[in-house]
């Protein structure tokens, strides 16, 4: 097959071996195919390790964390065998979500991988347009497809800017992590703490049941002074015992346009 500028290492693997289906990206045979045994143990202190020998490298995923998780260890520590050949690595895969923003650039470079290689941008992107609205609700819908985490899969959402939307992790001490789409213009930078309006301080602090997503006003999440014109739709929820995760849609195009 011919290079194709536009695809991925990952997702160029993927269409050579002529995987068109979410549901026949085995990773385990594409590891196999690259000449990476897998093996599944009790690993202390982290969650996948690779080790390489010259053109073999074995895998090791620690057994018994949930298998959407150990699928995206598997897929990761492919992106270190194909990045970083000759090098070892020792993995905590929560590192995705944790320090999504501040992780070293081999694991960040791992989990780009891992994100094409399970959600490759052919597959992922006509069936992300197709979702009826980028909520939580579609997220799901588009991770069952795919066999991916929540979390993993809100962030492909985003970074393929097949909605205009924002994706914001915060804990009680304030925000830790944000993405946003390419067309989201830089201005809409989300605060720091959670506003008392907004639903996810609500989702973080109070016992209220699910709120479905709903529309708010743009100044609960933004300062800049033309926020308060305009309503976004808001959706979140608890993705550990000490965080919510928040998107963000954008549906006025207004806000898309750069202040000119
Ligand atoms: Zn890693």
């Amino acid at each position: 097959m011919r290079a194709n500028p536009y695809l991925s290492k990952a997702e160029y693997r993927l269409l050579d071996l002529g995987i068109t289906e979410p549901n026949s990206i085995d990773v385990e045979a594409i590891a196999w195919d690259e000449g990476v045994k897998v093996q599944y143990s009790d690993l202390i202190g982290c969650e996948a390790r690779l080790v390489g020998f010259g053109d073999r490298g074995i895998v090791t995923i620690r057994n018994g964390s949930d298998e959407r998780r150990m699928r995206f260890s598997l897929a990761h520590e492919l992106g270190h065998w194909n990045y970083h050949r000759g090098r070892s690595f020792a993995c905590r895969v929560d590192d995705l979500v944790d320090g999504y923003s501040t992780k070293p650039t081999e694991e960040r470079e791992a989990d780009g991988y891992a994100a094409e290689l399970l959600m490759p941008s052919y597959m992922f992107k006509p069936l992300a347009r197709a979702i009826k609205r980028p909520t939580f609700e579609g997220v799901q819908d588009l991770a069952d497809q795919f066999r991916t985490s929540l979390t993993a899969t809100a962030i492909r959402l985003v970074d393929i800017n097949a909605w205009p939307l924002l994706l914001v992790c915060h804990s009680a001490q304030g925000r830790v992590w944000f993405n946003r789409s390419k067309d989201i213009p830089e201005r809409w930078f989300p605060q720091k703490e959670l506003d008392s309006d907004s639903i996810a301080f609500d989702r973080l602090f109070g016992n209220k049941d699910r709120i479905r997503a709903q529309k708010i006003n743009a100044d609960a999440w933004f300062d800049c002074r033309e926020a308060g014109r305009f309503e976004i739709v808001e959706d979140s929820i608890r993705i550990s015992s000490s965080q919510v995760l928040t998107l963000l849609w954008m549906e006025n195009d207004e806000m898309l346009e750069e202040e000119g």
